[in-house]
């Protein structure tokens, strides 16, 4: 992690911001800006845990922060300890802690032996811009939370970087969610991770969510997620152009807008629009881009120069192949409207189902217009299997969504993931 002190700036400010909050400090407005609240946050943590207090995090306090950003700390067992008092000292339960060990016997503690202990805080931010980096340190704070939790990798960006995919659900009724196919709309990726924060805690409790029983959909269901298709392309949105980006000057070539990549970017690093470069109808997406000024790779609707030409679609397409899916769900960010149709191939209760996600979300189910109408994830999934598939616009306004949305995109969105396991 990078030194952070007086006058930093950028979204690991607003990482050390949220997570001070969250675990007691005032580090002042959640804002990505280092003053002097959040230093003198950063000095009361630093007092409290035995650090030098100076107000930098330097490598010293981040190992402190990191067990916070995880959610969880490792303990070692003590003549004594009782998972009821190491419960109390860290602010949780006794059942997360039984989660978080599975095998592991309350009555028979042994000295020496090393258990999680799960703080008693949420894990997944959904407060501030959420990278990569956050993200795969929330997988690895849910994972060691929720042992039941199936993760894997699934493919790779073009920088190499890792696409996940999470299931929830060991039944045969196999569903897929995905999220930040573009850049910009990178608030999907939190509503995702957070769905499965929220599922698997609801579950680990034996509680419903909305009236849903969660047993019964891990018993039928599979849901898969992959939060991030586009980490790339997030990240550039995020933490702007690095000069160690292979791509650098193409990048500053490709933007031609005028307007920083963070509001512009929706393509992969390589100037692909990931929704346009599915093979459906591929040529005609590809047909419409010099009406909107597209001639090559840029910010947004260049659909590549083959139809799966990128790492991350191909990745997306793999792992389509690979399962079974009854139905699957693209998220993305422009209008509270649910798509569901492409060429009139979808399935007769495909509209019916749209009309129950409808009710749920509060959103309207609308045909899709001409100009992204192509190409998409959810066009080449109906045109492959004839079963449904949508593409739901959450939130309003110009993309990127702030943040400040989050908390009602979530409430609108989280009974049609449950309800998707099931219809
Ligand atoms: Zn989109």
């Amino acid at each position: 992690m990078p030194i952070l002190r007086f006058g930093s700036r950028g979204p690991d400010v607003k990482l050390l911001q949220s997570l001070l909050a969250r675990i007691g400090y005032n580090p002042g407005a959640i804002d990505g800006i280092f003053g002097n609240q959040t230093q003198q946050a950063v000095i009361e943590f630093q007092r409290d845990n035995g650090l030098v207090p100076d107000g930098i995090v330097g490598p010293a306090t981040w190992n402190v922060l990191q067990k916070f950003l995880i959610g969880y700390d490792v303990y070692t067992i003590r003549a004594g300890d009782t998972l009821y008092n190491l419960a109390r000292r860290y602010y949780t339960t006794v059942n997360a802690i039984l989660t978080a060990n599975p095998g592991i016997d309350p009555n028979y503690l042994r000295v020496g032996q090393r258990i999680t202990i799960p703080y008693g805080i949420d894990v997944v931010f959904t407060d501030i811009d959420y990278t990569y980096d956050i993200m795969e340190r929330d997988i690895q704070g849910l994972r060691a939370r929720y042992p039941f939790l199936e993760t894997s990798v699934i493919g790779r960006s073009v920088l190499g970087k890792n696409i996940y995919a999470i299931r929830l659900g060991r039944g045969p009724n196999e569903v897929f969610y995905n999220g930040a196919h573009h850049a910009l709309e990178w608030i999907t990726t939190p509503l995702l991770m957070k769905f499965i924060e929220n599922f698997s805690k609801a579950f680990s409790e034996g509680r419903s969510i909305r009236g849903y029983n969660l047993a019964n959909i891990w018993e039928r269901s599979s849901i898969y997620i992959v939060p991030m298709v586009n980490p790339d392309g997030v990240d550039l949105v995020l933490r702007g152009l690095q000069p160690d980006n292979p791509f650098y000057q193409d990048l500053l070539r490709w933007n031609n807008t005028g307007l920083p990549f963070s509001q512009v970017w929706q393509a992969n690093i390589r100037g692909v629009d990931l929704n346009r470069n599915y093979p459906a109808s591929w040529e005609q997406a590809k047909s419409q881009e010099p009406s909107f000024g597209v001639f090559g790779p840029g910010p947004t609707r260049f659909g590549g120069y083959s139809p799966l030409s990128e790492p991350e679609t191909i990745t997306i397409a793999n792992f389509t192949r690979q399962h079974n899916f009854r139905l699957v769900i693209a998220y993305h960010t422009q209008g509270r409207v649910i798509y569901w149709q492409y060429l009139n191939l979808a399935p007769p209760e495909a509209r019916e189902i749209a009309n129950l996600f409808s009710r749920a979300t509060g959103y309207a189910v609308a045909d899709v217009p001409y100009e992204a109408a192509f190409a998409g994830y959810k066009d080449w999934f109906i045109q492959e299997y004839r079963r449904p598939g949508y593409t739901f616009e959450v939130g309003l306004g110009r993309n990127p969504l702030p943040i400040s949305q989050f908390n009602t995109i979530y409430a609108n969105n989280e009974e049609a993931m449950l309800l998707g396991a099931l219809v």
